[in-house]
């Protein structure tokens, strides 16, 4: 097949969270088996041309636009194997309100970037001589691509047989915007309404993409059931049980390339399931890098974390606070986003210098040796669709600690002693009890050295790869093909 990808951001071109992860691994699968693949993404001013050896593929690509012809020049890379991807330059993305958002949030306060954006994917493809079979959008800044497609350009020759499958990664995040902006996206009242992009009296590219494409997809099984609910559909769960027969829950997965502690370039030593000494030279390294009291003899709880709402690190802060007074453990955090939910953590950090590791910011290769040095790692979010922390937290024999909801239920299993079955730990409720006497319970399991090597290993066991997800992508994309109609 071939297939057209359109993501905001993509690893290593552009990445602030999982998104970029998961926009390079099913594109390399997909290429891997066989596909025919092109990336599409914005030319954002931080990415590194020089770098990723990115050529002028068309300088002259015209893209109509809110009553005007803007020029957007596109270039090309063939830095990720078997794969064209190409990058839309455009003054749209040139502003600076880009910088410490994550992808998200990124141009969140202004449609018109993402709109442009969707157009011109349209209008590159119909002018390369790439005809996609599949255009696979991701998120709500792809969302217009479908609503363009079927309002503009339904009768072009060149798209006539191609399909639009739309991933929904986070419902939480809609591309939420004042009606007012409804001319500058080339959109008239005709589609602002229950049917079309509306939402509260809102425009929601979202909405749009999920109604206006051929199949929708989210990241995990149990999301796709979540966001049926009001609870997690945030304003759309009428919508999503609307498309119920066209929407599939299909699970991200792991790159044992990039994560794998038996290669990892990032890492003090590697280990692996079979030969795990090396964790602890990366426990020691780590716990030198963040200054705290050396001694491998205490576990460490870690998070890598987006530092938003959704994630919960709230409630973790204030139950740390009663968990350092009652146990014997150090705590290391990465993040970035609301600075605000930081300080909860500089807080801990004043009053445990030794027994706490922070750092404000998005790094890659401390996160690899974060997931290595750590025993625990901890993801109490609200919700997540699939989460990627822990899979790699898995992969590292670092224990998943994790409220049992989206992807974190569908992957962690709790542990069992009796049958010593289970991956990690699991609590239902995002409160300070759920979360200190689960963390109280993996703490002490940590000092039981048998059962704590019978977790590791099944931990470490995880082995979910993209050559197996992408295969329900395949049929996916079989199905939108062999004509299920589109409910516009
Ligand atoms: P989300 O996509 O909601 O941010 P995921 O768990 O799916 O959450 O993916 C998060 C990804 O981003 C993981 O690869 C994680 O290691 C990485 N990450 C998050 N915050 C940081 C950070 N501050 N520095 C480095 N990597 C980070």
């Amino acid at each position: 097949m071939k297939i057209a990808f359109i993501s905001p951001e993509v690893y290593p071109f552009a990445k602030t969270g999982g998104l970029a992860d998961v926009s390079y691994a099913i594109p390399v699968a997909l290429a891997g088996r066989g596909h025919d693949v092109v990336i599409i993404l914005p030319l954002y001013k931080s990415v590194n041309k020089e770098r990723y050896d990115l050529k002028f593929k068309y300088w002259d690509l015209s893209v109509p636009f809110n009553k005007e012809n803007n020029n957007a020049p596109v270039y090309e890379t063939l830095h990720l194997p078997g794969i064209k991807t190409w990058f839309i330059e455009s003054e749209y993305f040139q502003g600076s309100n880009g910088q410490n958002r994550d992808a998200y949030t990124l141009y969140s306060d202004d449609p018109v970037c993402f709109a442009f954006f969707s157009k011109a994917v349209i209008e590159l493809l119909i002018k390369s001589e790439f005809k996609p079979d599949i255009i696979h959008c991701n998120d709500w800044h792809t969302g217009l691509v479908p609503v363009y497609k079927k309002i503009y350009y339904q009768n072009n020759d060149s798209l006539r047989e191609t399909v639009t499958v739309m991933t929904v990664h986070n419902a939480g995040y809609q591309g939420i915007f004042p009606k007012e902006f409804l001319q500058s996206i080339d959109f008239n009242r005709n589609i602002f309404n229950a049917d079309g992009i509306e939402c509260n009296n809102k425009i929601n590219f979202l909405k749009g993409g999920v109604l206006y494409s051929d199949i929708v997809t989210t990241v995990s099984k149990k999301y796709s059931l979540e966001i049926q609910k009001e609870e997690f559909g945030h304003n759309l769960a009428g919508i999503f049980r609307g498309i119920r027969d066209r929407l599939y829950g299909i699970p991200n997965a792991i790159d044992k390339e990039h994560w794998n502690p038996s290669i990892d370039n990032y890492l003090e030593e590697n280990y692996s399931a079979y030969n795990i000494t090396g964790k602890s030279k990366c426990k020691r390294k780590l716990q030198r890098h963040f200054e705290i009291s050396e001694n491998i003899d205490v576990p460490i709880i870690g998070s890598i974390s987006r530092l938003t709402y959704q994630k919960g690190i709230d409630v973790l802060a204030e139950t740390l606070d009663y968990l350092f007074q009652d146990d014997d453990f150090q705590f290391i955090l990465i993040g970035s986003g609301d600075y605000g939910l930081f300080k909860q953590y500089e807080r801990l950090k004043k009053i445990y210098p030794d027994r706490v590791g922070i750092f404000f910011g998005y790094n890659e290769e401390l996160a690899h040796t974060i997931y290595a040095g750590i025993d625990l790692f901890i993801m109490p979010s609200r919700y997540e669709p699939c989460g990627l922390g822990q899979m790699y937290s898995l992969c590292y024999g670092a224990i998943p600690v994790v409220r049992a909801t989206g992807g974190l239920d569908d992957i962690i299993e709790d542990w069992d002693p009796y049958s010593k079955r289970g991956n990690g730990f699991k609590f239902k409720r995002l409160t300070i009890d759920d979360i200190y006497s689960t963390l109280r319970k993996a703490l002490r399991i940590f000092h039981k050295r048998s059962e704590w090597n019978s977790i590791q290993r099944n931990a470490m066991s995880f082995n979910y790869t993209w050559d197996e997800a992408i295969v329900n992508y395949e049929e996916v994309y079989r199905k939108a093909l062999s004509g299920i109609s589109i409910k516009k």
